[in-house]
């Protein structure tokens, strides 16, 4: 039997896409070779890449309005340092929003590149909601933020308005929800969770904020130098473009990102009215940061874990224990999630109260 599987990654992905790429490894598009083995620089290569990178803007909106798509290696947290090192000026600085454990992490590096102001910070209540009433200083190089904090639970429903480029890391919500895209001018995502399995990371950016900021930046680092080379400046990772492709195709046929997001907003409503119904649970995120991606909650009585541990996992459930940080549970409800599995960790949450 095929598991629910709630964890926060990597790869939580349909399975029609595990499928096909189970038959891409053995023989890719019928030509004899494994997708593993054939040139990167081969005809049937290009067009994976090339198709990977349009749609990823089609899908986003974003086709024909100065954006390139590109897939990138060393996950979100190489993007982290990359950010800075392609927008931030040498005397320059650059506003941050403190908002989980990923945002802390950005800072950290972007930090080795200049001077940065923490706009807001949720810091002191541990995360468990998104910083508001913050301004940003008009005279940063940009503002980076994290859309959705897979830790705590937390999603951003609004995002400012400002004069400066807006880069935001959307590496656990890509593609789950409908926003105006053009609002932002770098974003980044790792593919592991609603895109493709780990080893590749898409990066959306408008190109004319770019080679702007006077540095010299290591080839491998340079936002430019990967559209030059269109994506392949050096061997790309081709497995991991491969299914992110079939994803993406996948997303397209389903009605693009709207339609999953209406589905998304079944899965969450279903899972977070539970939530508030049960009287042997309490979300951890404040309601109105809720995300739609990753449900986190907590047991009203500890005493309770041992019962309903043994009730998720005899429903054949798994990955459900929150992140050490926050402790409780965090039900990762991605793209790929049907709603009958959503539906069965309400039932089981159903089956505690009537068995306590
Ligand atoms: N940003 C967010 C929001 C994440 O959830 C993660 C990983 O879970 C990262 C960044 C780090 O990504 P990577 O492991 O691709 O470096």
């Amino acid at each position: 039997m095929k598991k629910h599987n709630y964890s926060a990654g990597p790869s939580i992905l349909p399975q029609e896409v595990f499928e096909k790429a189970s038959k891409a490894i053995l023989n890719f598009n019928d030509s004899g070779l494994s997708i593993l083995e054939i040139s990167h620089r081969s005809k049937d290569f290009v067009a994976v890449m090339d198709e990977a990178r349009s749609l990823a803007l089609e899908l986003l909106g974003l086709q024909g309005k100065g954006y390139q798509a590109l897939f990138l290696q060393g996950g979100a947290s190489t993007a982290f340092l990359m950010a800075p090192y392609n927008l931030m000026k040498e005397d320059g600085k650059a506003a941050y929003l403190d908002s989980g454990t990923w945002a802390t992490a950005a800072i950290k590096e972007a930090k080795l590149f200049g001077e940065i102001v923490i706009v807001g910070s949720s810091k002191e209540d541990n995360y468990t909601h998104i910083p508001k009433g913050y301004e940003i200083p008009g005279d940063a190089d940009y503002f980076h933020c994290t859309s959705n904090n897979t830790i705590f639970g937390t999603q951003m429903h609004e995002f400012p308005s400002t004069s400066i480029p807006v880069v935001c890391d959307m590496s656990s919500d890509i593609f789950s929800r409908q926003l105006d895209f053009s609002k932002f001018d770098l974003i980044y995502a790792g593919a592991q969770k609603n895109m493709g399995p780990a080893g590749t990371t898409l990066v959306v950016i408008k190109e004319e904020i770019l080679e702007k900021n006077g540095r010299t930046i290591p080839s491998m680092l340079d936002y430019a130098k990967h559209i030059k080379a269109e994506s392949m400046y050096n061997t790309p990772p081709v497995f991991s473009v491969y299914v992110s492709l079939l994803t993406l195709q996948w997303i397209k046929e389903k009605g693009g990102i709207a339609a999953v997001e209406k589905l998304n907003n079944a899965k969450a409503d279903l899972l977070y009215a539970e939530i508030d119904r049960n009287p042997l649970f309490k979300g951890a995120a404040n309601i109105e940061d809720r995300s739609k991606m990753n449900v986190t909650f907590l047991l009203n009585n500890p005493e309770h874990t041992e019962t309903f541990d043994a009730l998720w996992k005899a429903a054949g459930i798994s990955g459900l224990p929150g992140h050490r940080s926050v402790g409780g549970y965090r039900a990762s409800i991605y793209n790929a999630m049907p709603i009958e599995s959503v539906q069965v960790l309400v039932d089981v949450m159903k089956a505690l109260e009537s068995k306590v």
